[in-house]
């Protein structure tokens, strides 16, 4: 096989049936194998022409559609590096990220144009529109492109996206990632999986996050499978298809909403043969509850936007509640020190660090940043707390930096706490996750006002409005005189945790 475009070039050579489904929308509507070769070669064709080059970002905030994912394809295709953006964010995160990444290209739903113009005119990108429908500015471009094209030249190590994912001190970070990263765990999640032609996923997650845009997609291309492609979770549509699907992938908050109907029987998920679980930890109730509804036990693995998927439980064997599994093949996977990164003995609690082709080239324009995440032989800090239990299945018992996970999604608090300091009256604030039978964690702010000031919950939430994505504001605003803090001065989050814990209980 040569190897042109080492991720498309691997995608297209799992092609056996041209004229099977890749991708089924509920409409109907159906794209095959070789409609998405053409489509995506359109696709490059039109960024071309826009001036992409190769190792060019382009920027993309839309909602979800088949031709969404063929402007991945088309990008990578093109050379270019894709660049997926929450559709949550507001044009003033927006501003940030395309300021930072410098895109040659910005592409956002026909509805933002107006907002997003003045923003890519700043940096000197091109900006075009691409709506849910699969319509706007740039797809009538790939609509009177070629659908023949001749793909550019990209090794393993050339990047194929940057995912951002914001940081605790604020500033968010690009996550690039190479060819080689994404084709290398797409290979090896289909072997462990056992993807086939046969596989129908469904998919309802969002594609502008490593889940559904990697993980789900990537698998499926490999394999040759199809999607029933979903605009977002929507219980009347998940049950309606199940029955036609073998597959699905989604966050604990899928399951638990599965759960929650009557409708969901043991007999309507009787043609899956495989729920995969991720992004956020998975109750062991609700894995439970699962497996007594279904027959099913749901397969948990572990994953980040830097590291792809790292661990995994087996498809063979015993799907343990409550862990993420083995580290996958080709991922080496220590439990260290946070302070020294030594190794720590079996069984102990550290930080979990992992090495292998998964693992990202390092933070955009952030070599510093970057070398501060890695140890010395090439192991990467993943940041989350986790230990090895006797049998060797991993498990995470807590995010090292008080990140919150809220529908799957991840809120700093740091970045939320930064804009509610800024509301008159607060003298500080603490913004922590709390549980919620939904979300799995809500996010609950606690703000203590200046002396003499009068604040209400009222006075805190209203002003996040344009300023945060919907996920990343406080469900919950509570008023204390004072926050409470440790001996060294710093705020005792776990206190705040503990003291609000029955929130949304
Ligand atoms: P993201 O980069 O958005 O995919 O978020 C990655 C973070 O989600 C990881 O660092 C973990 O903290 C968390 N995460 C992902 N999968 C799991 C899981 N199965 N159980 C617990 N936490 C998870």
């Amino acid at each position: 096989m040569t190897q042109v475009n080492h991720l498309f070039s691997e995608i297209r050579a799992a092609i056996s049936d041209g004229s099977a489904p890749f991708i089924e929308t509920p409409d109907g509507a159906t794209l095959t194998y070789d409609g998405l070769v053409e489509r995506s070669a359109a696709y490059a064709n039109a960024l071309v022409a826009l001036g992409v080059t190769p190792g060019d970002r382009v920027a993309v905030q839309v909602e979800k559609s088949a031709d969404a994912l063929m402007l991945y394809l088309g990008t990578v295709r093109a050379g270019g590096v894709f660049l997926p953006l929450n559709t949550a964010y507001t044009p003033a995160e927006v501003e940030y990220f395309v300021g930072d990444a410098k895109p040659a290209v910005v592409v956002c739903d026909p509805a933002r144009r107006d907002a997003i113009a003045p923003i890519a005119e700043k940096t000197g990108a091109r900006l075009e529109t691409l709506d849910g429908a699969g319509k706007g500015s740039l797809s009538a471009a790939a609509d009177a492109s070629a659908t023949s094209f001749e793909d550019v030249a990209r090794g393993a190590d050339d990047l194929a996206a940057i995912l951002y994912t914001s940081g605790t001190t604020g500033r968010s970070k690009g996550a690039m990632l190479s060819h080689e990263n994404l084709a290398s765990n797409a290979r090896v999640l289909m072997r462990e999986w056992r993807f086939t032609s046969d596989d129908v996923l469904l998919h309802a997650l969002p594609i502008f996050h490593t889940h559904g845009l990697f993980v789900a997609t990537n698998v499926t291309l490999l394999a040759g499978g199809s999607l029933l492609f979903l605009p977002k979770f929507d219980l009347d549509e998940i049950l309606r298809l199940m029955p036609r699907a073998t597959t699905m992938m989604g966050v604990p908050t899928f399951y638990a909403r599965l759960l929650g109907s009557d409708a969901f029987t043991r007999e309507l998920a009787s043609h899956m043969r495989l729920f995969v679980s991720g992004s956020a930890p998975l109750s062991a109730e609700v894995h439970k509850a699962f497996s007594a509804r279904t027959g099913h036990a749901i397969l948990e693995r572990y994953g980040m936007t830097e590291t792809n998927m790292n661990t995994s439980n087996p498809y063979d064997g015993d799907r343990r509640p409550s862990t993420v599994g083995f580290p996958l093949p080709g991922v080496d996977l220590r439990i260290a020190d946070p302070e020294t990164g030594k190794a720590l003995p079996q069984g102990e609690v550290g930080v979990i660090e992992v090495k292998g082709a998964n693992v990202f080239k390092g933070y955009w324009q952030m070599p510093e940043k970057t070398a501060s995440e890695f140890r010395a032989d090439g192991f990467f800090i993943t940041g989350d707390m986790g230990r090895i239990d006797e049998r060797g299945y991993v498990s995470i018992v807590g995010r090292s930096k008080d990140l919150i996970i809220s529908g799957g999604f991840n809120v700093y608090p740091a970045e939320v706490e930064a804009v509610i300091d800024e509301i008159e009256g607060v003298a500080e604030s603490a913004v922590i996750g709390v549980p919620h039978a939904d979300f799995g964690e809500g996010v609950v702010a606690v703000v203590a006002p200046h002396k003499g000031a009068k604040i209400d919950a009222d006075a805190v939430i209203t002003p996040l409005a344009d300023k945060l994505a919907k996920f990343k504001q406080p469900k919950k605003v509570y008023v204390l005189d004072e926050l409470p803090r440790n001996t060294m001065g710093k705020i005792q989050k776990n206190v705040l945790r503990d003291q609000f814990k029955d929130t949304f209980a």
